[in-house]
């Protein structure tokens, strides 16, 4: 018998389509792949030039559990240097990508019953790490009039004695918006007052456009600092998704905590990964520049072709990450192909069958009147997988 615990579990569907959008393709579709958050662009050379280096040298044995010193003193500095934190390098873990990291970071401070803030839109794993804890995600529905964001207010109407966090994601997956620094500033302000802990995930960190500015909230004082757990990784910075590469800063008591669980669960990760990860921060930046450079020109790209795609409305243009979030209520009632679409899983079920295009439909992100499109796509594929989307809706009937 499974236990309870699997039997809560939903399966994650960025990562199901994924896998179906690769299998179709190895098996000669020519399939559109928009689904995942996967940057297309290769590794960092000295990314790669760091993991043979560690083959080379020989370095073969268990790592510390929480990383290599190298590692996590570099971390140290990318977090004083970049976010201005001031993260020892005992307060850092190194964990298999930014889902182990928050995974670790739920799992030490998440009693059965405790409560997770969680905006609706989400990225689809944050409930369902929540709930493997025992806990309880209470989910703050953000809409277009709010720009995906949400405010103190609509936090503290969901509060209650039994509310331990608050999850913040800026830049955010899978709406694109940005939190500036007042709007975060004003949330700290809540979770210090209320004694709650914030989880800051700033994977996207560097992918903001239109002069968009965000913030890390443990930098906002002592206070917050304390009250904070800063989560990052390599993933989407150093197009490094299937290195398995994130990190977390947290004050020690927590990072200790942190350390302990891995060792008892993973260990330290790959020594081969994170030699890589290390040359990474040491290297050149002018891959994570140049990426961020292209994604700003496919963002212009798809948020103008989100304007003639019939049925689909792009009320508040994304500033950040590499994803659009169009309403597409619009689609809903079209028959195409003797299909009539009445839900954004419909919508994504056609697009994949009859335009072999692949992309994530808004209810694994809680709001079931979307669709995710990732721009993480060379631009021929972006241009591509537009225009048969474009040309399947315009057949509606
Ligand atoms: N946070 C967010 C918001 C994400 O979109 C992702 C992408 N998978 C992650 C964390 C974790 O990525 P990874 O495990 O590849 O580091
Ligand atoms: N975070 C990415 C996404 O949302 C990668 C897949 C996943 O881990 O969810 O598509």
């Amino acid at each position: 018998m499974l236990s309870q615990r699997a039997k809560n579990l939903a399966p994650s569907p960025t990562v199901a389509i994924d896998s179906r959008a690769k299998a179709l393709l190895s098996a000669g579709v020519d399939v559109v792949n928009f689904s995942v958050g996967e940057p297309d662009f290769d590794a960092p050379e000295s990314a790669k030039r760091g993991a043979m280096e560690a083959i080379e040298k020989g370095m073969n044995k268990y790592s510390p559990t929480p990383g290599l010193p190298d590692l996590l003193k570099a971390i140290s500095k990318k977090f004083k240097d970049e976010n201005g934190l001031d993260y020892a390098p005992n307060q850092i873990i190194v964990s298999n990508g930014g889902k182990h990291s928050l995974t670790n970071v739920f799992m030490v401070l998440v009693d059965p019953g405790d409560e997770v803030i969680i905006q609706s839109p989400y990225w689809v794993s944050y409930p369902e790490m929540v709930k493997l804890c025992g806990g309880v995600p209470v989910i703050v529905e953000t809409t277009e009039a709010t720009g995906f964001k949400m405010t103190p207010d609509m936090i503290r109407a969901k509060l209650t004695p039994r509310t331990k966090l608050i999850n913040l994601n800026s830049p955010s997956n899978p709406t694109g918006a940005v939190y500036t620094p007042d709007e975060l500033r004003a949330i700290v302000e809540l979770a210090v007052e209320k004694n709650l802990y914030i989880i800051s995930d700033e994977i996207y960190e560097h992918l903001l456009y239109d002069g968009a500015v965000t913030a890390s909230p443990a930098s906002f004082g002592p206070e917050a600092y304390e009250h904070t757990i800063t989560v990052n990784g390599f993933s989407k910075a150093y197009a490094m998704t299937g290195w398995r590469a994130g990190f977390v800063g947290a004050p020690a008591r927590i990072a200790k905590a942190i350390a302990d669980l891995q060792s008892q669960t993973t260990s330290g990760i790959s020594t081969l990964t994170q030699m890589g990860a290390l040359r990474a921060l040491e290297g050149s930046q002018e891959p994570r520049a140049m990426m961020r450079r292209e994604f700003a020109k496919r963002r212009e790209y798809v948020i103008e072709r989100m304007q003639s795609i019939p049925g689909f409305a792009l009320s508040v243009v994304p500033t950040g990450a590499f994803y659009v979030f169009p309403k597409v209520t619009g689609t809903y009632g079209m028959t195409i192909k003797g299909k009539t679409i009445q839900s954004s899983d419909d919508l994504a079920m056609l697009l994949l069958e009859e335009a072999n295009v692949a992309l994530v439909s808004g209810s694994g992100f809680g709001s079931p009147d979307y669709l995710r499109i990732s721009y993480a796509t060379a631009t021929e594929r972006l241009k591509t997988g537009l225009d048969r989307i474009d040309a399947l809706l315009r057949q509606a009937q």
